[in-house]
């Protein structure tokens, strides 16, 4: 396909060793159609598909025509899936490249949905119209909650049926992420126990991720550390808007650090910490409240691959990888605490702010209270007013806050103005998703983008949204698949 869409290739992934990849071309489709195309992702990309008309562009995002310097591979990886290993890999999903922005940004491009890999196993490589359509709007979401996170680009039809409980459409969605590395490809490389393999993927991540580690004497072992920085406060990040991502398994966390595979996840609407939705985790391994002890675990897999590059000595290494991870605990707890103390407006620290802010919760729960419009409502917003909160507790509690908001020099401006950063005023909630896509599904596409927009900015008040501010009434019952 000739290049007037500024695509800027250069792929550093495909030119590592086969190893770590196959090479191959998505699956030609029969009747490819565009459904979206992020307009405001493309300018950031410095992409330009105003020259092409609706058939170029369904060509192009259903893979059946590549750009021009585009070199698809699928990436080899591995994974523990509910704690279980397995060799895993791109099943349905092809890197076509990796592209510069202007400003040298690297960004791969990833179809997902594109057919048959090496690394399909039973699967038939194909993905469906509503979970595409989920993570395009989830990711999308979560990006305008300044949250990391993989983007997406756009979606095609694919013009076939495929099969799973029922027929459903087929389609693909074009994702962009700062890499799709992630603890699952140090694993994949780790457990065919080649060390030169192992070095070249840490030479090669810090080179694009963490380049202020390039001359650090022992890099293996500050990558770790820089990782367990960055899902720290991914973690955070997702317990302050109530994200379950639903599927943490080892291939599921980037070394980048940003969020990725939105497939069962969901936001908690009433808080309660042990809230799962996904239907196949019965035990409630990944459940709101076991999200941050869940990423100490995958670093703790992650950790273990490294082992042979940190030290020579292995008893050495064990034990300077031991020391990092156990600093995971006071760490989160630490960013943890400051996290709710901005939702709360408090400036500084006070040695009451855990009770105060366990008390709050405690009520929620107890209560069964929207988390979300909780904040909502201590902020004076209206829109969120309820009889829930003229609850006795309720009011005592919130006694309490406001003296200990006059700590510090604080004032209504500044607390207000600290919690409006923090708190989204209006988040994906399951029964705005599910309409959403029960109608693009049927090809009305109105309320997805309707929801979309509005979705773009949390943290301003809109006009006229009280439909996407409540949550449903049915939300115990709640319930996502993954994205198959
Ligand atoms: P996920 O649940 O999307 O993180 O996928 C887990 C693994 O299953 C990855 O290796 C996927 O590539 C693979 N996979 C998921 N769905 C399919 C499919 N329909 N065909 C082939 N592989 C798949
Ligand atoms: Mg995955």
């Amino acid at each position: 396909m000739k290049n007037t869409m500024n695509w800027n290739f250069d792929n550093s992934y495909s030119r590592l060793s086969n190893s770590f990849k196959e090479h191959i071309e998505p699956v030609a489709v029969k009747n490819p159609e565009l459904v979206l195309i992020n307009d405001d992702l493309a300018k950031e990309l410095n992409l330009d598909f105003s020259k092409n008309d609706k058939n170029e562009l369904a060509d192009l995002f259903s893979g059946n025509i590549l750009p021009e310097g585009s070199n698809s591979i699928a990436q080899a990886y591995a994974g523990h899936q509910f704690g279980h290993f397995t060799m895993l890999g791109d099943g349905r999903a092809v890197l076509i490249g990796e592209h510069l922005t202007k400003n040298k940004e690297r960004y791969d491009v990833q179809f997902k949905g594109s057919g048959k890999t090496a690394f399909s196993r039973n699967g038939d490589g194909r993905a469906a119209l509503g979970p595409m359509l989920r993570e395009y709007i989830i990711s999308e979401a979560m990006h305008n909650l300044n949250i990391p996170t993989t983007r997406s680009l756009a979606v095609a039809k694919t013009g076939e049926n495929i099969m799973r409980d029922t027929p459903l459409q087929g389609a693909i969605l074009t994702r962009v992420a700062s890499s799709h590395v992630r603890v699952g490809t140090f694993q994949y490389v780790a457990a065919r126990n080649k060390k030169d393999e192992l070095q070249i993927l840490l030479d090669y991540v810090v080179k694009r991720h963490y380049p202020e580690l390039i001359n650090s004497k022992n890099k293996a072992l500050e990558l770790l550390k820089a990782l367990i920085y960055k899902q720290i406060d991914l973690v955070i990040d997702w317990m302050r808007v109530g994200f379950i991502h639903g599927v943490m398994n080892t291939d599921n966390m980037t070394i980048s650090g940003e969020t990725i595979d939105y497939g069962p996840c969901a936001f908690m609407d009433i808080y309660d910490p042990k809230t799962v939705f996904s239907s196949i985790d019965k035990m409630g391994r990944y459940a709101y409240c076991n999200q941050p002890a869940i990423t100490k675990w995958n670093l703790s897999r992650f950790a273990e691959c490294l082992i042979p590059l940190i030290d020579e000595d292995e008893d050495k290494a064990v034990k300077s990888a031991t020391e990092l991870i156990d600093t995971f605990g006071k760490k989160y707890e630490e960013k943890w605490l400051n996290m709710m103390r901005n939702k709360l407006g408090l400036l500084g620290v006070d040695n009451k702010d855990k009770f105060l802010i366990v008390d709050l919760l405690t009520w929620m729960h107890q209560n069964k209270i929207d988390y979300t419009n909780t904040f909502c409502h201590l902020m004076d917003l209206k829109d969120y007013d309820d009889e829930l909160y003229k609850d006795n507790n309720f009011q005592n509690w919130k006694k309490n806050w406001q003296e200990r908001l006059k700590l510090n020099n604080n004032t209504p401006e500044s607390y207000i103005k600290l919690m409006r950063t923090v708190n989204p005023l209006v988040i994906p909630r399951n029964h705005n998703i599910e309409d959403s896509l029960e109608k693009a599904n049927d090809g009305n596409l109105k309320p997805f983008n309707k929801l979309l927009e509005i979705l773009k900015k949390p943290y301003v008040q809109q006009e006229n949204i009280s439909d996407y501010l409540k949550m449903d009434s049915s939300s115990k019952e709640y319930k996502t698949f993954c994205g198959t």
